[in-house]
């Protein structure tokens, strides 16, 4: 169990990191991307309510537009990663430059991350690619994750209600 100080040390030092990603990437840091970036960092795949709803909770006085706005230049700038599942709205992740793929629950709508399917990017060869250099492969796996599995075998067992 790490105490209190240890716990503050690491959030300082993630704080830290994250600030220089933001630097990094020709950003100012303001309190509002900063606290976007530590959302993001808590919540892998998250969409843009979801980080909104982390960020107001220390920032009581940031807007859903100012959210959007900084998830919008990071985006741009290269640090967050957004994908858009189809039927979903877009999610945003840190995990950037690494052409992972995702897989997606259809039912709960939970992502996990999935390497490469072979080797590096773009990691598949389209059976035709039209004359294109093919730079990067987007694959969504979708299908019903464990839990989903477990809830709906116990739905089948159950009895007819009549
Ligand atoms: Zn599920
Ligand atoms: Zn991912």
């Amino acid at each position: 169990m790490p105490t209190k100080t240890q716990e503050s040390l690491t959030a300082l030092a993630t704080g830290n990191a994250l600030r220089g990603e933001i630097q990094a990437a020709g950003l100012k840091v303001t309190t509002t991307r900063l606290a976007v970036l530590t959302a993001l960092a808590r919540n892998p795949h998250a969409d843009a309510d979801t980080i909104f709803r982390a960020v107001e909770r220390h920032l009581p006085s940031t807007s859903v537009q100012a959210v959007y706005g900084v998830l919008g230049a990071f985006t741009e700038a290269g640090i967050i990663r957004r994908i858009e599942p189809a039927g979903s709205s877009a999610l945003y992740e840190r995990r950037i430059g690494d052409n992972h793929h995702h897989l997606i629950c259809s039912n709960c709508r939970r992502v996990s991350d999935v390497d490469c399917v072979t080797g590096e990017a773009p990691c598949l060869t389209p059976s035709n690619q039209h004359g294109f250099s093919i730079q990067t492969a987007e694959v969504t796996f979708w299908g019903v994750c464990p839990q989903c599995q477990t809830t709906q075998c116990q739905k089948a067992d159950q009895p007819s209600p009549h």
